[in-house]
Order: C-alpha cells, then structure tokens, then sequence
C-alpha cells in the first residue's frame, strides 16, 4: 500500500469473502470489485487506484492455493519473508493496473508473454541440535514440471505438431467483447491450441496435452548452522515450472526449531537452570548440568546465591553465517531448600542456624542488585 502508516485490510475481508471461499467466490468477488473501481467509471475517484491495488492484492493472494496456504498460517509477513510482492506495486495509474491484470493475453491471472512459474512454500521442523550444527534435511512437495514424456509439447512422442488454423500460429485472437465498462477490444488467448500457436494432432497421453503435470518432488535441504525458528531458506529455481521460456519460480523453505525441554534460546545463547541442593550452594561443588552436547561437569563456588548466573563461554548456538562466533550458555543457579528434614537433619540445620553469624551473611551487593538477580530485570 502506498500510505505505509495503514495496516493493510485482510485479504478476505477486502474481497468479502468467508475464509473457507472457493477459487470461484473469489474470481467473482474480484471481478465484481473491479467493475466498479474500472477508469472509466472511476476517472475522478482520486481513490480508486488504491482501491484497485488493494483488491488486485487480495485477489493475488487468494486465488493462487499455495500462497493462500502461506497466507492463511503466516499471515503476509509469511508472504513477504517468503519474497512475494503484489503485482499491483510499481504501476503508476490505474490505467496500467488494469492493462497488468486484464490486458495482453487477456482474462484473470494471464499476463502477456511468457510467465515465470510460481513459488512454492514448504515447511519443516528441525530439532535445536540440528539447528546448532546445521542439518540436511529432506523436504517433499508437489511442483508443475515439464511433462518428460512430451518435453513439454504436449504431442504424443512421434506425432506431428501443426500450425494452429484457428489463430494461424499467432497464439492471440482478436476479441471484441461488451463489457459494463463499454465495447472492449483485446487480444485473448486462442482457445484452440492455448496460445502456443500450435497444436498436438495426437495429444500427450501422459499429461493429455497440457506439456506439463504436477510432480511430487523430494529435495534434500542444506539448513545452516545458526538458524532460528521461523526464518526462511530461499532455493532458487526449485519452484514451479514457467512457460516455455520463462524461468521456474523458487522454493521457500520455512524453518521451524523445536523447543528443547531443558535448554532455552535467547538470540546466540542458551539458557538453562541448574538445581544446587542450599549446603551445596553454601560449601562450593562440582554438578552436572545440561548441554547441547550433553552433560558437562560445572563448578559451582562456595556461596554461590540464588537466581546467580554461571557462563559457559562457547557452549551456546553458533552464529548465522559467521563461522568461529558462538553463544554462550547461561546457567542460572536455583537453590533449593531441603524439605521435609528427619529429626536428625532437623538437629543438624539448628546447630548450623545457631553458628551463623553476621559475617556468614555479609553481602557488598545493594538491594537494587539482588533484586536484579532474584527478577531477573
Ligand atoms: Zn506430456
Ligand atoms: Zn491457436
């Protein structure tokens, strides 16, 4: 939207339509706002051109599965991380808007000459280990490729390809349409050979003459070390297939981190807590606490307090793209007061309570900073 400050409409409600729309409703929903925002009707709607952009927007989104798909989990920032933008931006009247989405080849969604293939946008769940090393993780999903039985020509291997004789090879028809905006001309795809110009004698018995066909594809995916929840892997050309001619679109990889039950992430570094029994705390001791790599054997210094912090240099996650750079791991200390003493214990603890002194409890550090570390603020 050009007025950056707005949050942009929801895409269903600009449309008005339910969530659960089908490609039908919302054709017709696009079509019926189109009609009304057209130049010729709109030509003194100073407001118009937004309005068309806004809808051209919502339509783009929710006519195309896969980025209706994305939309509806991630929302548009799921879109936009994802490298979609609207084809609405960068046209500068609404006159072009209008030429961008209705003229050349004619009709919804066809634009004139050869189109990219679309993107495609998958999900997958790593474990944070994974995510510390680095991983090779195998993703599946379906993308349009060219038919390997035909190459794409849509003819039947050995079977003749002529020139179209409805469009005489050009691809294009000349239509004249009424339309509520008046007496259109434009140039339609031609309905016979789909606007390739030519046209299969004996149609590819594998994908009936499209030239392509949906595959079910597997990749294996490098997932770098250092990557956090939500980020996206871009694959280039990994999409789906364009026109003849025109390059395939790209594959977004949505990287999700599982939470690991013992060890936090903060940014480059991990946190976990450690329990230390209150005599432990209180005469120094070596424990084990929990890491990436498993346990590992810590100090904890005599008159260690609650809610302190030990830090393992080194032992957090490595950081993205920049070799050598590690996070630290925080330990944060939770002591922990025995409970339920037996009369023996009980005894003990007295005479330890009796013997404490002032100088036992002495602390150069100010409330305000106790209070720091017991909040953690
Ligand atoms: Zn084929
Ligand atoms: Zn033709």
């Amino acid at each position: 939207m050009a007025s950056g400050s707005t949050t942009p409409r929801d895409p269903y409600d600009v449309l008005g339509i339910a969530r659960d729309a089908d490609e039908t409703q919302v054709k017709k929903a696009f079509r019926r706002l189109a009609r009304e925002l057209h130049p010729d009707v709109n030509r003194h709607d100073p407001e118009a051109e937004e309005k068309f952009k806004e809808a051209a927007e919502a339509y783009e989104i929710l006519s195309d599965p896969e980025r209706r798909a994305t939309f509806d989990r991630y929302g548009r920032e799921g879109l936009r991380s994802g490298g979609w933008a609207p084809r609405s931006e960068g046209f500068g009247s609404l006159n072009d808007l209008f030429d961008a989405f209705f003229g050349g080849g004619g009709g919804f969604g066809g634009g004139g000459g050869a189109r990219q293939g679309g993107d495609i946008s998958v999900g997958v769940q790593i474990e944070l280990g994974q995510a510390a090393t680095g991983a090779a993780v195998e993703v599946a999903f379906e993308a349009v490729a060219v038919c390997e039985h035909c190459h794409g020509n849509g003819a039947e291997p050995g079977t003749p390809i002529t020139t179209c004789e409805r469009c005489g090879g050009h691809g294009e028809l000349r239509a004249v349409s009424r339309t509520p905006f008046g007496q259109v001309v434009r140039a339609v795809a031609c309905d016979t050979c789909g606007g390739d110009g030519k046209v299969a004698e004996t149609p590819c018995a594998t994908c009936s003459g499209a030239g392509r066909e949906m595959v079910r594809q597997t990749l294996s995916v490098d997932i770098p070390a250092g990557i956090a929840d939500g980020q996206r892997i871009r694959i280039s050309g990994r999409g789906h297939a364009g026109d003849p001619g025109a390059p395939p679109g790209d594959l977004y990889v949505l990287v999700r981190v599982a939470a690991h039950e013992r060890l936090l992430r903060d940014g480059d570094d991990l946190v976990t807590v450690l329990d230390v029994p209150a005599p432990l705390a209180a005469l120094g001791a070596t424990l084990k606490t929990e890491t990436l790599d498993g346990p590992f054997e810590i100090d904890v210094p005599a008159g260690t307090q609650p809610g302190e912090t030990l830090t393992l240099a080194g032992k957090g996650m490595p950081v993205l793209q920049r070799p050598g750079r590690t996070g630290d791991l925080r330990v944060v200390i939770n002591v922990v007061i025995p409970r339920r003493l037996d009369r023996e214990q009980r005894e003990i603890v007295q005479r330890l309570a009796d013997s404490i002194t002032d100088e036992n409890l002495r602390s150069d550090e100010s409330m305000v900073s106790k209070l720091r570390r017991l909040l953690h603020v």
